[in-house]
């Protein structure tokens, strides 16, 4: 590890948790940050924004979070957040202390981990990022810089910046992904992305068909709403009680489930073995008939009144505002190529990516990133050369290739607790995530799956999570005295 440390000015795009991490590890580390947020307020995802895209139910443009009103949080609050800064209730009794609260709760934690770091005095609001080029180089040839042009507060007015690095912070849920159903093009009553739903009522006393990954569409279902009384189906698995139980154990990191042929593929789950739909379910190769009103799903033929909701839960990366000169790509949701799906090798370490990853511990993962890019940076640590970091690159493709995990699934980490723990112990010394954490986390993930009505407010800690919830004040309601740990008060003074 190199001794002295360089100071870079850094634009950080993005001001949702990917961002707001990445801020406070550029600035631990020394570095004059800015951040560029195009909402009025931190958050992303979420900011709830009651407004979807008008006009445009898919929502292929438009608003930026894909929050509807009554969601909950799908993951443990005790095991998620920043590494430093637990998801504790306030403690005045106010706000939502559930462990799966509602999404204003986790939006109160982000303002509240801004504030405790003195965040926002980086963050510019209300301003668009709409171009990052390469700048032109130095007179002496220097390291390669960008320009980042913005539109500020005041709509139409732009102006240009110019920035030693640059790390994208986006998110990756707002671009949706519409899958082909045939008959989409005629179908004459309503389609609708996930992205665009926030709220039930317009649903009232109408068929609904659900078309998407069962868990999130479970969830997502107006039928959790009290004033829902229509009916919804999932057209590409069964209701949850017809899926064969979790396996509940580890299997060997293969493919295919060697202890449950119908379980999803071991490499997407981190090696453990999750249910998902039986072999004779149909996958969403359904078939929307717009004359007759009726849809073909689930080896039925559904009939009016009927609105097609929620097609797919998916969603494509979406960076329109970079110019690499062909440096960087997406193509069937690959980014590329990625180094740990981090930097790209010809324009490391000054072009970066930290939300590109899927099914990682949020925003743990992302700080680790972050971490790693502002030790780069300084030079406190050093990247391979760029052939090698290449090389590293198709090497993992061909990987999951023949591991038979599809192109779109290539960010896709799937809880690989060994892959982030050594990405952590090898890039830049990040805290490994405590055991305790990780099975609260798949005991979540099972539940999710085996009980998706309850499983929120019905849940049973093994004695393993029970001490680890002690341990770290959350059955007292008190967090533990300060010691050497990967969690303490914050404190922006040590910190920063
Ligand atoms: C419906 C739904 C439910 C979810 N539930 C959970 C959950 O229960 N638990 C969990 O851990 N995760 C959940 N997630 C995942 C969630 O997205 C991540 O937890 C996290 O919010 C991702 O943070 P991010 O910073 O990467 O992206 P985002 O939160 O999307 O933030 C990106 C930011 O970049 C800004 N931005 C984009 N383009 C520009 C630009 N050109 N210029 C300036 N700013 C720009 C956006 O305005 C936004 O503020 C859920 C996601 C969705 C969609």
């Amino acid at each position: 590890m190199a001794s002295s440390k360089k100071k870079k000015k850094v634009c950080v795009v993005g001001a949702g948790v990917a961002g707001l991490g990445a801020a406070r590890e550029l600035l631990r580390e020394g570095h004059a940050v800015t951040v560029m947020e195009q909402s009025d307020g931190v958050g992303g995802q979420w900011l709830y924004d009651p407004a979807t895209d008008a006009g445009d139910p898919l929502g292929v443009a438009g608003a930026h979070s894909s929050i509807y009103a009554s969601l909950r949080l799908n993951t443990p609050r005790e095991a998620i957040g920043f590494s430093d800064f637990p998801f504790y209730p306030n403690k005045d009794g106010t706000g939502d202390a559930r462990r799966y609260p509602c999404h204003g709760e986790f939006l109160r934690y982000i303002r509240d981990f801004c504030e405790a770091f003195g965040l926002m005095d980086a963050v510019r609001l209300n301003t668009k990022v709409l171009r990052v080029a390469m700048a032109q180089p130095d007179h002496d040839g220097g390291n390669l810089r960008w320009v980042v042009t913005y539109e500020g507060e005041e709509v139409g007015t732009m102006a240009e910046e110019v920035f030693d690095a640059v790390v994208v912070a986006v998110g990756q849920y707002t671009q949706p992904r519409l899958p082909t159903i045939n008959g989409m093009d005629k179908w004459s009553r309503r389609q609708l992305h996930s992205h665009s739903y926030r709220v039930p009522d317009t649903f009232k006393d109408q068929v609904v068909v659900i078309v998407g990954s069962a868990t999130r569409a479970a969830r997502t279902s107006p039928s959790t709403s009290a004033r829902w009384r229509g009916r919804c189906t999932s057209a590409s698995s069964p209701p949850p009680a017809a899926s064969p139980p979790a396996c509940q154990r580890r299997c060997p990191t293969t493919t295919t489930c060697t202890c449950n042929p119908r379980s999803i593929a071991c490499a997407r789950t981190g090696g453990w073995c999750l249910p998902t739909a039986p072999a004779s379910s149909p996958t969403p190769s359904s078939t929307a008939r717009g004359e007759q009103s009726s849809a073909y799903m689930l080896g039925r033929t559904m009939t009016a009144p009927f609105t097609i909701d929620h097609i797919q839960h998916r969603y494509d990366y979406s960076f329109p505002f970079l110019d690499t000169a062909g440096a960087i790509t997406v193509d069937d949701n690959r980014v590329g190529p990625l180094y740990e799906h981090t930097f790209p090798p010809a324009l490391a370490p000054s072009l970066s990516f930290v939300s590109v990853t899927k099914l990682v511990v949020v925003p743990r993962f992302f700080e680790a990133q972050a971490r790693w890019v502002a030790q780069v940076l300084s030079g406190r640590r050093s990247l391979p050369p760029p052939e090698e970091m290449l090389r590293s690159v198709e090497e993992y493709h061909r990987a999951r290739e023949v591991a038979g995990v599809p192109k779109r699934h290539t960010h896709s980490i799937a809880f690989d607790w060994d892959y982030c723990d050594e990405f952590g112990d090898k890039y830049c010394e990040f805290p490994r995530l405590e055991e305790w954490k990780k099975e609260l986390i798949w005991s979540s993930i099972r539940s999710t799956l085996d009980h998706p009505e309850s499983c929120r407010d019905d849940y049973h800690d093994s004695d393993l999570v029970l001490e680890g919830l002690r341990s770290k004040g959350w059955l007292t309601g008190r967090a533990p005295a300060t010691q050497d740990g990967e969690e303490r008060a914050p404190n922006p003074q040590t910190h920063l």
